[in-house]
């Protein structure tokens, strides 16, 4: 208590950069620290919670606390050092603690953590109530041993002293308080830009080698107290700004039986108050009909299984030779038999994938059913087993480094930026090859996922053609506009990639880069849709070239139905909007059974011999493309507006609205 305050002050921080404003997450990890203090020593601390760097800096500027408490994760780890350092020079006496899974947890690397930041008192490397709690502890009791509470790892004497807690071992029942309930969190959720987070269970046992959530140290599925569950869910609803976004933290949903009644609970704050209207969920691998029913429980329109490959080796190398492929169908066929969508996420540059292989997993995931197909970079996790020296050297694995979006600032009168590893290439695949991949993921984005030449490419699945074979094709065409895009996209997806992190910082460090970071850095999907959405004429080429790509393979089977090829084509014309600031309409084209049973992949059309389709540009997506498109009334389709705009909910408006009339 340093004999400068009645209570022991402690900020607790979950830093996000606000430079680039946009949706975060409250910060409930910290917020279960301070509701575990705030129990275990009543009235005798006073604990902030902070998630906005330049409101810490004024703080610790006006009124430093005695304890500091930082999360750490890949998109804050340089912004906390950058704390750590203004904390110390203001007020050498305060404590700094860091937790949070973005660190190597073997005891080298945790020692080289702490030994090149010195400003760190104690890092916790897994979960922080107790081991916090007893950091407090020690310093209420005025009590000055060196040798850290359980959990805590500090360096003493030049050796790294550490006594880690076996959350293994522990009950399967945690028993903390609810940091919801705890009031601590009432004002991020009056923040309308904060989404509620909710966590029913911790751990995960399946261990994925790029994941910091499945570690050995983490692996066995704790439960909290359901009566809080369902609690804290009444209470987010009541105190929250009526965000339409909730995020369940779990790792794995569903994989209690006890879930499908959490899946009832969120559904009956659904229906009385109106929201949340998107339930974001990581569904468990193993059990489809629970996750089915909670999909539909909770009236979402899709569920989501990452595949992330389909070649079993290289699923044993990563640690998920127990998710079997044969078994994920069954799963997603179950969906489909709910009239389900399915989702699936994939990644390049896996131990043991080469290009082949990646490219069967990308035409598996079509044959398999998936409605949205989504190809990530791996990123270089601390704390990972990938990331470790042992598994480069196995793999081979070549990394390089760019900026985070939206992760850099300037705080304390520094410009900082957090660092993003990825695997560039390992002893399997070539950065040429990996690199390689880049425009049949845009296409499959922009193709497929954003629906624009949905109806054409499923049209061709029903001819056991591939979307994927057809986009890779697609990807390689002779014709010049496309040819030019796609050079363009693969160059400027190569120009974003620095062979070290001090590579990087320096070159934004140079006059003129960091503004230039700042204006101009955006996603490249989204850049390239803009880009498209500029030159309609790239539109109509690329429809031209998946036409013609199917033809002739539909020609080669001699299936090929000039009359119908062109109602699809007509129909896929009418969905693609090619206009954000068109006025609301309405319109119906009749199109044979045969037809709209293929697009809206729905058998029962088959026997119609005409169905009506309704085309329809909603009064919403006006509403939403003029605020954006439009401000201040004034038009702005410049490629950063449009790109920004995309990037917040403008790929819905990608595609027209299209529904089956009933009659
Ligand atoms: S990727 Fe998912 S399943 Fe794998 S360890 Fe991480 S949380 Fe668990």
């Amino acid at each position: 208590m340093c004999g400068r305050h009645a209570k022991l002050k402690i900020y607790l921080c979950d830093l996000v950069y606000d430079t680039i404003m946009t949706n975060y997450v409250v910060p409930l990890n910290v917020a279960y620290i301070g509701a575990c203090v705030k129990e275990k020593y009543p009235g005798q601390t006073d604990i902030k919670i902070f998630k906005y760097p330049k409101q810490l800096e004024e703080a610790l500027r006006n009124s430093p606390p005695d304890i500091l408490g930082l999360s750490h994760y890949s998109w804050n780890a340089r912004l906390d050092v950058l704390f750590l350092k203004m904390a110390k020079r203001l007020s050498p006496d305060m404590v700094t603690v860091m937790g949070g899974p973005h660190i190597r947890t073997d005891a080298d690397g945790i020692k080289s953590y702490l030994t090149t930041n010195p400003d760190l008192d104690y890092y916790i490397p897994y979960e922080g109530e107790e081991p916090f709690s007893e950091i407090v502890g020690e310093i209420l009791g005025g009590r000055t041993t060196e040798k850290p509470p359980r959990g805590c790892v500090r360096i003493v004497d030049g050796e790294l002293v550490f006594e880690p807690v076996l959350f293994n071992k522990k009950s399967k029942i945690i028993d903390l308080p609810s940091p919801y309930l705890s009031g601590l969190l009432d004002p991020f959720l009056a923040d309308s830009k904060m989404i509620p987070l909710l966590e029913t269970n911790r751990g995960c046992p399946f261990g994925c080698v790029y994941c910091t959530w499945g570690i050995a140290a983490l692996s066995k599925v704790r439960q909290r107290n359901i009566d809080v569950v369902y609690e804290e869910i009444d209470y987010v609803a009541e105190k929250s700004a009526g965000q339409v976004n909730w995020i369940f933290c779990d790792a794995n949903f569903g994989i209690l039986p006890r879930d499908l009644d959490i899946a009832r609970k969120i559904r009956k704050v659904i229906d009385k108050r109106g929201y949340p209207v998107n339930v974001t969920l990581w569904h468990s691998k193993n059990t489809s009909k629970r996750n089915v029913e909670i999909v539909k429980v909770i009236g979402a329109k899709a569920g989501s299984i990452a595949i992330q490959s389909t070649d079993p080796v290289v699923l044993e190398n990563c640690g998920r030779g127990n998710i079997k492929i044969d078994e994920l169908r069954k799963h997603i066929a179950y969906y489909k038999g709910n009239n389900l969508e399915v989702t699936t996420d994939i990644l390049i540059g896996l131990p043991g994938e080469d290009a082949e292989s990646h490219l069967r997993t990308l035409n598996e995931a079509f044959d398999i059913g998936f409605d949205q197909i989504y190809p990530y970079n791996i990123r270089m996790l601390p704390g990972s087993k990938y990331e470790t020296q042992e598994y480069r050297q196995k793999y081979g694995v070549k990394a390089k480094y760019r900026p985070i979006f939206g992760a850099y600032g300037t705080y304390d009168g520094e410009i900082v930026l957090e660092v993003e590893e990825s695997v560039r290439a390992t002893n399997s695949m070539m950065e040429e090859q990996l690199d390689g991949f880049k425009v049949l993921h845009w296409l499959i984005y922009f193709c497929w996922n954003a629906g624009v030449f949905k109806p054409i490419l499923r049209y061709a699945q029903k001819y056991e053609l591939n979307p994927a074979t057809i986009l890779h094709t697609v990807s390689s065409s002779k014709n010049c506009l496309l040819r030019e895009l796609f050079n363009d996209m693969r160059s400027r997806s190569m120009s974003e990639w620095f062979q070290s992190p001090d590579e990087m910082l320096g070159f934004y460090q140079m006059k003129g880069n960091y503004e230039k970071l700042v204006n101009s850095f955006v996603k490249l999907n989204q850049l390239y849709i803009a880009i498209v959405y500029q030159e309609p004429e790239i539109v109509q080429n690329l429809q031209d070239a998946i036409t013609e790509v199917i033809g002739a393979e539909l020609k080669a089977k001699g299936l090929y139905d000039e009359a119908i090829m062109e109602l699809v084509v007509d129909f896929s014309s009418k969905l693609v909007c090619k206009d954000f600031l068109q006025k609301e309409f309405c319109l119906r084209s009749k199109y044979p059974g045969k037809l709209c049973s293929v697009v809206f992949n729905d058998a029962e059309l088959l026997n119609k011999e005409t169905v009506e389709a309704e085309f329809s540009f909603p009064k919403e997506f006006v509403t939403f493309c003029e605020f954006h498109l439009k401000p201040n009334g004034k038009k702005d389709i410049s490629l950063s507006n449009l790109t920004r705009f995309l990037e917040i909910g403008g790929m819905d408006m990608l595609t027209n609205r299209v529904q089956v009339v009933s009659n």
